[in-house]
């Protein structure tokens, strides 16, 4: 290979990546590198939003989805104590639906992808770092399985090294805050009345996430607030076993024993990270590289995906040989990506900030709980597909003050949820004002 065989090096072919490189025209020259190209078998990226399907859609890659054993998701389950109710995503009306899937098949289907095109070359490999030159990213220097550096030049670099990535300082400011960890099993022969839902209980001080991944098994997400991971020994793990059971409704007992003695649980951290990037020519950054939210709201990939429409838009008709034209298109994504991802980002930071506030969690519960549009609205953001900020604040704000007679009749509380309402909503607000480029 030479240095001018490639347009475009993207770095990992993880959702992002792949999804990226499968997307762009047969006529651009395109080297994935991922470190590992077998199979994972990971929590993250298992529950996609109607907005990312729809998305897909776009990207004409929908297929991606197929042949993986995806289950249907028509909404959520809302869960707490003996109190339930369902919420379906309108656009299931339409025909979108939200899909449960295993990560590591979805990521196996965008590989085969990549590999059948003509105009994309995937290796494995461990990219170390990128070269420069005169403040220009130029390339990559990557190790090979046998140890062997390999050295390759593009005129764009698009990095997709994920949520732990080591590539991004050179790229953004990096603010990455670890809000909380995750707990991933899988769960079995579970009987449940609404099996083609995603479940979410807030029955105790930690919500809990239940959706279908593949036939006969569910995901189930415990949250582990803070910002340590949690112990993993024996006793901690009895205790959780202890903790769980008080909250997680019967019908789903028996299988979470049976998956805490057979199944090594997963861990995850659960990252926030606004999106700064630098003024670098070359080079941009996708994905959780980029930017992350809590993922309780299953909003990531299609985070991803909207940033990769945005991109496509940019890059459309530009030259690559024309560094100029290449370093606006690059600019513009920055600049404009925002739009596209921001009531992801402040739904998902603050519902679950929401869910660890008992009287947030209660207001939000009941007014969830009224349905129709109070339903229907805020679940439209979560899906992805709305993505209108004052719509997203007017449902925050009026889950606060869904009583404004109790400003007369319990004074103390309303005033409270108001403020504590203010005190979640302000900082992130002002997290995604910030400037896309600095
Ligand atoms: C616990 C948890 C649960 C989640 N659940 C959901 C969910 O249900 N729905 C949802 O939409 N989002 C979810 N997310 C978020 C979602 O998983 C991410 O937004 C999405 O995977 C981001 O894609 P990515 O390509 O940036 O990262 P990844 O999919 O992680 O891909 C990064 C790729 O880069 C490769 N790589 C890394 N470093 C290098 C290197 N140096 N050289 C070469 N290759 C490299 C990796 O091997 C990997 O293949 C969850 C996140 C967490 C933490």
């Amino acid at each position: 290979m030479n240095a001018s065989e490639f347009d475009i090096i993207v770095i990992g072919a993880g959702v992002a990546g792949g999804v990226f490189a499968a997307s762009q025209p047969a006529s651009t020259r395109i080297l994935v590198i991922e470190r590992d190209l077998t199979e994972p078998d990971r929590i993250i990226g298992e529950l996609m939003q109607p907005g990312g399907i729809q998305a897909l859609e776009q990207l004409k890659l929908r297929h991606l989805l197929e042949g993986i054993d995806a289950q249907e998701v028509n909404g959520y389950n809302l869960i707490k104590g003996n109190d339930r109710f369902t919420i379906e995503y309108d656009e299931v009306q339409k025909g979108i639906k939200g899909i449960g899937l295993r990560n590591g098949k979805f990521l196996t289907n965008i590989r085969k992808e990549l590999q059948q095109r003509e105009n994309i070359t995937l290796v494995q490999g461990n990219v170390i770092r990128m070269l420069e030159h005169n403040d220009t990213i130029t390339g990559v220097v990557y190790t090979q399985e046998d140890g062997t550096t390999v050295s390759q030049h593009a005129k764009l670099t698009i990095v997709c090294d994920g949520p732990m990535s080591i590539l991004r300082e050179k790229l953004s400011k990096v603010n990455k805050k670890v809000t909380s960890h995750f707990m991933g099993l899988v769960l079995k022969d579970l009987e449940l009345e609404f099996p083609s839902y995603g479940h979410m209980i807030v029955s105790g001080a930690f919500p809990i996430l239940v959706y279908p991944i593949h036939t006969n098994a569910y995901r189930i997400l415990i949250d582990y607030p803070g910002g340590k991971a949690p112990k993993m020994g024996k006793e901690s793990m009895e205790k959780l076993k202890e903790e769980v059971i008080k909250i997680l409704p019967e019908e789903m007992i028996a299988s979470f024993l049976k998956a805490m003695d057979e199944e090594p649980l997963k861990v995850m951290p659960n990252h926030s990270m606004k999106g700064q990037a630098f003024r670098k020519k070359g080079a941009a950054l996708l994905g959780d590289s980029l930017n992350m939210r809590h993922p309780l709201t299953g909003g990531g990939m299609t985070a991803s995906f909207s940033d990769i429409l945005c991109l496509n838009d940019k890059l459309t008709g530009v030259d690559f040989q024309n560094e100029k034209n290449l370093e606006q298109a690059i600019h513009e994504y920055y600049k404009n990506r925002g739009r596209g991802v921001e009531t992801i980002n402040i739904l998902a930071n603050a519902l679950y900030e929401v869910f660890t506030d008992d009287e947030l969690k209660e207001a939000c519960f009941e007014y969830l709980q009224k349905g129709g549009e109070q339903a229907i609205g805020p679940l439209s953001i979560l899906s992805g597909i709305n993505k209108s900020k004052p719509f997203l604040l007017k449902h925050f704000f009026k889950v606060a003050m869904q009583h404004p007679i109790h400003f007369i009749t319990k004074p103390a509380k309303q005033f409270r949820l108001y403020k504590n309402a203010t005190r979640i909503i302000r900082p992130i607000l002002k997290e995604e004002e910030v400037p896309a480029m600095i």
